[in-house]
């Protein structure tokens, strides 16, 4: 999508911290993280949010579940960390391109609110 940060990280017009890429998964550093380790771990695709999986484009979510503990393991996540995806308004989801916030290097807050 054209007006898509995310989309725009990806094709590199808008610069990004990346950690992985591959051909259906990017990642990068979020630029005002919450945790020592933040990364936002993307499909390429464009899909909206969770709302937007389906049979036809789910096989990249099982996909950047591979990717995850890859990530963790490289930026030394032994002992831990967390995923989260923020959906619609209620959700706080601030920008329109799934996503999901990988948190670690410290003893993250047992709220989740
Ligand atoms: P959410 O609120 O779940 O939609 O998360 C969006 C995340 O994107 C926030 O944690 C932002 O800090 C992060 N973010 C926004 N713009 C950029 C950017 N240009 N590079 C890296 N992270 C970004």
């Amino acid at each position: 999508m054209s007006d898509c940060l995310f989309c725009k990280i990806v094709a590199g017009d808008i610069p990004s911290s990346k950690v992985y890429e591959d051909e259906s998964v990017y990642a990068f550093r979020d630029i005002n993280p919450m945790a020592p380790v933040h990364i936002l771990v993307i499909p390429k695709l464009h899909l909206e949010s969770v709302n937007a999986v389906n049979t036809a484009n789910s096989a990249v979510l099982s996909h950047i579940f591979e990717v995850i503990p890859q990530i963790a393991k490289s930026e030394g996540l032994e002992n831990g960390y967390r995923v989260i995806t923020n959906c619609g308004e209620d959700g706080c989801q601030s920008v329109k391109h799934l996503h999901f916030h990988l948190l670690g290097g410290k003893k993250l807050s047992e709220s989740l609110d």
